[in-house]
């Protein structure tokens, strides 16, 4: 008899396309909740059914316990899975669930309790005979808490109990430090979690994180699988996570593995949880935390063992046996994760906001090693309420130096459009000497900023870019410039703030460029929507490309640089008065998409151009009405000449 039929996913994002495609595969019913920030979000089309639970700001949806509850009840779901963050360490939630009937995947409520807390979850440690960082945790002033910060000793971490993410943690390297540390941790810590309660952990120089995965069913079975390095992190949050660890070796791993057993079931654990270890330069570890949910970087055991993680959550939450024991438990090469994050790292990581323009994935998931875990496709927003991280990207391999091949390779075929990622810089770090040697440490990353190291300075194109960019501006006229007529023009682009004349001369496929003193010359291949072949210097290459308004986007070496045409004549005529509809450039006008008298919005494609076998859609920049049509489909059209006139909508 199953448990359950319907399950509900209470979270957003790619966990929630995770979860929700596992349980369709299982055959379960399938609702998504979501904000109102999420409604076009892909997660939500995922699910068979969805209900709304609430205004953007977390608190008043994923946080919103009543709002999840009531949509269980509505659509009748009998199990819910809390992905991770949010609701997923919270032991009231998961009473509240089984109180209304509904099965929770995840551990029993006491078990959350036990670990949800890192001061409570070590004392638990200690008793079971796993070893922790030494610390101090319990009520005290703050004079109080400087004499135990001397007894536990300099540098150390002050951190939440009731943290996670890497929030409500400082540093204090000496006694000076401390004040300021116990005051901006508490201070975080209150306003993240509601609860400012502090402990001290001495702090593991150059250590490394590798934690445990470990599942346990409802029967006493419990094992572990292996473990995940996540010592890539910049403020104590991971960046890139691999398994298995380039450290640990198998003696090893069977030591923190029946530690971290032990550890579950000290707790009376049940379903997927982690241990999480800091190994110092000995190779000593101890325990810092047990996550009581799904890890973010679940899909490197995934790959390196070749189990679903979800599917065995769903399994052990119906109440069967661990299908496997210890002992079948293979291990198969290497797996890396990088997380993709809408974020600056030029401009200290800041958050990024906007719509994502296009996200091609398939060409990297062409490669059988690679997988996308994505919450995003080209249309999506992204807000400022939740977490930057976008998509991950996962590769497995025989060696680790395959995996990270793969993955870099993978990242390269995956530009995001619309926003600033960290694209560039996860394939700068797992290129980096000290990555591919497998030397890192914790703080690594940190110092790095700190140091203001070549990986975290801007790139700006180089003359090969600027070259591509005129290309794609000024392609589309190559067909009537295949007669063997020469056409010479200036023209402006602008890119990351640096404006550059170019004086360009076009013959056929040839392009020449006058760029500041040097002569430069690229050939065009072929032109193809989104891709551009094209040789310079004796080397044929392809660039993935969009044209995006009056602005052209090129794919780069994991960048993808803006370019603007601030001066053109056209851009200039259409830029002054946006109700005049004219053509970006020469070529065919293949469709009309409208009608007189058709109300468009801003965004709507009004009419596409075919040129160079490339497709350029012409889209309305106002909401506005269609006024006259003056050229139709069929008809052959000059740059800058008027395709349509649109006038103010007239209020209703
Ligand atoms: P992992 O160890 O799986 O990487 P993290 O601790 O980095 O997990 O957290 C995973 C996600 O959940 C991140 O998006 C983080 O911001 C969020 N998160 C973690 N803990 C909390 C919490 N207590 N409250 C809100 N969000 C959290
Ligand atoms: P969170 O709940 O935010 O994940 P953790 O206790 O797991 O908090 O700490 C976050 C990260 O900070 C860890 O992944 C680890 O890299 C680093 N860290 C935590 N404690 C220590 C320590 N005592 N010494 C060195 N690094 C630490
Ligand atoms: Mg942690």
């Amino acid at each position: 008899m199953p448990r359950f039929n319907k399950l509900l996913v209470a979270n957003r994002g790619e966990i929630a396309c995770r979860v929700l495609r596992t349980a369709r595969d299982m055959g379960y019913q399938t609702v998504a909740v979501f904000s109102e920030a999420d409604r076009a979000a892909p997660f939500v089309a995922l699910a068979d059914e969805a209900v709304c639970i609430g205004a953007a700001p977390p608190a008043q949806s994923y946080l919103n316990v009543a709002a999840i509850l009531e949509a269980a009840r509505k659509t009748g779901a009998d199990a819910l899975h809390p992905g991770y963050g949010f609701l997923s360490e919270n032991a009231e939630f998961a009473r509240s669930c089984a109180e209304a009937g509904i099965v929770f995947v995840g551990p029993p409520a006491d078990a959350i309790f036990a670990m949800g807390d890192k001061a409570r979850a070590k004392q638990r440690m200690r008793e079971a005979g796993v070893p922790t960082v030494p610390g101090f945790w319990g009520e005290a002033s703050l004079e109080q808490l400087a004499v135990e910060a001397e007894r536990v000793g300099y540098p150390l971490l002050v951190k939440a109990t009731a943290g996670g993410g890497g929030r409500g943690i400082r540093v204090a390297e000496n006694a000076a430090q401390l004040p300021q540390a116990l005051h901006s941790a508490r201070a975080e810590a209150q306003s993240a979690f509601g609860d400012g309660t502090l402990m001290l952990e001495r702090f593991i120089t150059r250590g490394r994180h590798v934690e445990i995965q470990v599942f346990a069913d409802q029967h006493g079975n419990a094992v572990y699988l292996a473990e995940r390095d996540c010592t890539a992190q910049r403020r104590r949050q991971k960046v890139i996570e691999e398994a298995p660890s380039p450290i640990v070796t198998p003696a090893l791993r069977e030591q923190m593995g029946r530690a971290a057993v032990t550890a579950a079931l000290a707790v009376g654990y049940q379903g997927a949880g982690t241990v999480e270890l800091i190994v110092d330069q000995k190779l000593d570890y101890y325990f810092l935390e047990m996550n009581t949910r799904l890890q973010v970087e679940h899909p490197v055991t995934e790959l390196i063992t070749g189990l679903d993680l979800v599917r065995l959550q769903l399994l052990v939450a119906e109440g069967q046996a661990l299908p496997f024991a210890q002992d079948d438990v293979k291990l198969s090469g290497h797996a890396i994760e990088a997380r993709l994050y809408a974020e600056d790292p030029y401009a200290g990581f800041a958050p990024q906001t906007g719509s994502i323009l296009r996200f091609p994935v398939e060409r990297a998931l062409t490669q059988p090693a690679i997988r996308i875990d994505s919450g995003i496709e080209a249309g999506s927003q992204v807000t400022p309420y939740y977490d930057a991280m976008v998509a991950k990207v996962i590769a497995h391999g025989a060696t680790r130096d395959e995996a990270a091949r793969r993955l870099c390779r993978a990242l390269l075929d995956c530009p995001l459009y619309g926003l600033r990622t960290n694209t560039a810089f996860l394939i700068d770090l797992l290129r980096s000497p000290e990555f591919v040697r497998g030397e890192l440490y914790t703080s690594l990353l940190d110092e790095w900023v700190a140091e203001k190291h070549p990986l975290l300075q801007a790139k700006l194109p180089d003359d090969e870019a600027w070259l591509l960019a005129a290309a794609v501006v000024s392609g589309a006229g190559l067909t009537t410039l295949r007669s063997g007529s020469v056409s010479s023009f200036e023209l402006s682009l602008s890119c990351q703030g640096v404006t550059q004349r170019l004086q360009i001369s076009r013959d056929g496929q040839l392009l020449h460029a006058q760029l500041g003193s040097n002569n430069l010359s690229l050939t065009l291949l072929s032109v193809r929507e989104h891709t551009l072949r094209y040789q310079y210097e004796g080397i044929q290459r392809s660039v993935d490309y969009l044209r995006h308004g009056a602005q052209v986007q090129l794919a780069l070496h994991g960048h993808v640089f803006v370019f603007e045409e601030p001066s053109a004549l056209q851009t200039e005529r259409t830029l002054v008065d946006p109700r005049l509809v004219v053509a970006p450039l020469a070529g065919s006008l293949i469709s009309v998409r409208v009608a007189v008298g058709d109300q468009v919005k801003q965004g709507d494609v009004l009419a596409v151009i075919e040129a160079m076998k490339m497709e350029t859609r012409i889209m309305a920049r106002i909401d506005a009405t269609v006024s006259s049509i003056v050229h139709s489909a069929g008809e052959q059209v000059e740059a800058g000449e008027q395709l349509m006139q649109l006038r103010d909508t007239e209020p209703t």
